[in-house]
């Protein structure tokens, strides 16, 4: 019989280390392939006409694409990357590599699904097909069956039954490289390549060691998170959302550091953030569409929120009444990246301010931030908007008093008005 030929279909899993779907793969066979797909669907605008994805976020695609492939190649792994229509061009890839079998990962919002569906239709039932589940902290088996909409219930539920964190996986190295590696991404780069978080697995490792180990600044997280400048927080959730890292590593790190130097409010609150992140990617699992609706799933009878284009054109462009607002968009337009207090910021501000419809700021979140992740935006702004898991409603920041809190001296405000006039 001739040798199993294993195509991996990875999508945010971009990691060597630690990644079930590597694995699975060489319990078939050693004789694995690598694809992953920028999807045309992800080249066009959301339903508001905005680009889904900006140059800055495919650069930084792009180079994770090139950081795994090098990390592969150690394994003589293969990696192929390709833009276009993934049914298309896995049926071809298939035929074209006389390939058996298929390992793909879970989707959990709607349009990764619709696309995954089409391809495993489109695909002759002669391969075979392996579904691996990655990216929960808690594997959605042992997750709440009945998975309440407030998040505090959920965490007494979750730290009260502790089935993780799972065992560290070991890819293989392969004796041999399954086709040969020639001109392996099939798209153009668009030459940004100053990244606030350097991308891919090799810079995530190496947040890892420093953030707790060498910086020991994890000790200090519940003080310093709520920061705007300097090293305040993790800065991990790039790495999470296209899966340098897995969420097991970091958790895994997380004990190893408290049973060394101590555990205390910080790593705790680490961890609580990490299932902040379950939460709102099995919300999305048990919500599907409805995530996505004007008044979200609970349907709150709350102040109408409008689709103003011109109000929302004065918040994209930094050119709000508001300088702590702008400071926090030009950030997130010149780095693709936000603190979480700024995140907030700028999107109650839209929401309470400008009266703006809140799927306009998730629809630019998902076109500007290189650390987009669908559930955990989607699940922010339905929170910050009252649409969603928040049992009290929609809740206004007052721009002064966050001002006063996290930015008395107008340090950040400067910092992005003076760099302004330079980008
Ligand atoms: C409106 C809005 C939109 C957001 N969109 C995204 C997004 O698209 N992608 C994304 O990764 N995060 C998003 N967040 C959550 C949060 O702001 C970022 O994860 C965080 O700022 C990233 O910095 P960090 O990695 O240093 O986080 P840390 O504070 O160090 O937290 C560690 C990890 O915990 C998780 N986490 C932290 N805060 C949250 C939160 N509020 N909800 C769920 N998980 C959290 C992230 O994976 C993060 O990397 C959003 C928040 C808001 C308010």
């Amino acid at each position: 019989m001739a040798e199993a030929k294993v195509l991996v279909w990875l999508t945010n899993q971009l990691r060597v280390k630690d990644n079930p779907l590597l694995c699975a793969a060489q319990k078939i066979s050693n004789n694995i392939v690598i694809i992953n797909v920028l999807d045309d669907l992800f080249a066009e605008s959301s339903q508001f006409g905005i680009p889904k994805m900006s140059n800055l976020r495919k650069s930084y695609l792009y180079q994770n694409l090139l950081d795994f492939n090098k990390n592969l190649q150690e394994y003589n792994i293969n990696l192929h990357a390709y833009k276009g229509k993934s049914d298309k061009i896995i049926l071809e890839f298939c035929a074209q590599n006389s390939i058996t079998h298929l390992v793909y990962p879970m989707e959990i919002a709607p349009e990764e699904n619709q696309i995954q569906q089409k391809v495993l239709q489109s695909i002759p039932s002669t391969i075979q097909t392996v579904f691996v589940e990655d990216g929960f902290l808690i594997p959605t088996e042992q997750a709440p069956k009945k998975l309440p909409d407030n998040f505090t219930k959920f965490r007494f539920m979750a730290e009260k039954n502790i089935p993780y964190p799972i065992e560290n996986i070991l890819v293989k190295k392969q004796n041999n490289c399954f086709t040969p590696n020639q001109n392996f991404i099939h798209w153009e780069n668009t030459n940004h390549n100053q990244f606030v978080v350097p991308p891919g697995e090799t810079e995530a490792l190496k947040r890892l060691q420093f953030y707790w180990w060498k910086s020991d600044n994890i000790s200090l997280y519940k003080q310093t998170r709520n920061g705007l400048l300097g090293d305040f927080s993790s800065k991990l959730s790039a790495y999470l959302s296209l899966g340098n890292i897995s969420v097991q590593e970091v958790y895994r790190l997380n004990l190893a550091y408290e049973k060394v130097r101590g555990m205390n409010e910080s790593t705790y609150w680490l961890f609580f953030e990490l299932l902040w992140r379950d939460f709102f990617r099995l919300t999305l699992l048990k919500r599907g569409n409805t995530m996505f609706l004007k008044r979200g799933f609970n349907n709150n009878i709350l102040p109408d929120l409008k689709i103003d284009k011109s109000k929302f054109k004065q918040w994209i462009n930094a050119e709000t009444k508001e300088a702590f607002v702008n400071a926090g968009m030009q950030e997130l337009n010149a780095t693709g990246w936000l603190s979480n207090r700024s995140r907030q910021i700028v999107a109650s501000y839209l929401i309470n301010d400008l009266k703006v419809d809140y799927r306009l700021g998730s629809a630019y979140f998902e076109h500007a931030l290189i650390d987009y992740d669908v559930c955990i935006n989607q699940g922010n702004w339905l929170y910050l908007s009252g649409y969603g898991n928040d049992p009290r409603g929609r809740r206004a920041f007052n721009m002064k008093i966050q001002q006063q809190n996290y930015d008395p001296n107008q340090k950040y405000i400067q910092y992005w008005k003076n760099l302004k006039t330079t980008i």
